[in-house]
């Protein structure tokens, strides 16, 4: 599941068209910078993202890949799932699409579903304030992830998933739970 070139193409096109509008330089860094988030299907974080340009661009920073990204978001061209913080994973699709996200290894997929589009937001969540989009995560153990643990077939039938994944989300400091506006919460029932 890779993204095409013809969609990488018309990503780097529109980050011209936005740099040139607004302005700002498109410099070599900004544009490599760019596109890592742009080629990839992996939501990567700043430090992916920095493991990435590296080998192309020595010199590069960690901290320049930060202020790279946050410029980018604030120009439009990326979004982040979650809330503004360093382990925020960047996301170059700016269709209206939905999430998978394993609870246990952080892998992140794109989906597209009109159903989950038309998802009739609660007049509760609208006292809240304005709504500017609303995305669904479907959270879980990953394929890879299962695989890896053998034969977790009778694990999984006694719940015993469901506990090491609140364990593990409690190491985590929470984030697997910052991920974004809207959140599926059949784990919780
Ligand atoms: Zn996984
Ligand atoms: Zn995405």
């Amino acid at each position: 599941m890779e993204i095409d070139q013809a969609e990488i193409e018309r990503r780097l096109q529109h980050f011209h068209d936005v740099a040139r509008r607004a302005g700002v330089k498109f410099t070599h860094q900004r544009l490599e910078i760019f596109r890592a988030v742009a080629s990839s299907v992996e939501h990567p974080s700043a430090e992916a993202v920095y493991r990435g340009v590296r080998a192309s661009m020595p010199t590069v920073s960690l901290d320049t890949v930060y202020r790279t990204l946050w410029l980018l978001t604030d120009l439009g061209l990326l979004t982040t799932l979650g809330p503004r913080q360093d382990s925020v994973r960047f996301d170059a699709n700016l269709a209206q699409h939905h999430h998978y996200r394993c609870v246990k290894c952080g892998m992140v997929r794109d989906f597209e579903s009109s159903e989950l589009d038309d998802l009739p937001i609660p007049d509760t969540v609208r006292r809240f304030g304005d709504i500017a989009c609303a995305q669904v995560v479907v959270q879980g153990v990953c394929a890879d992830c299962k695989t890896a643990a053998g034969d977790d077939d009778a694990f999984t039938a006694a719940g015993g998933y469901r506990e090491r994944d609140a364990t593990e989300m409690d190491r985590g400091g929470g984030r697997f739970r910052r991920i974004g506006p809207v959140q599926a919460q059949e784990g919780d029932v």
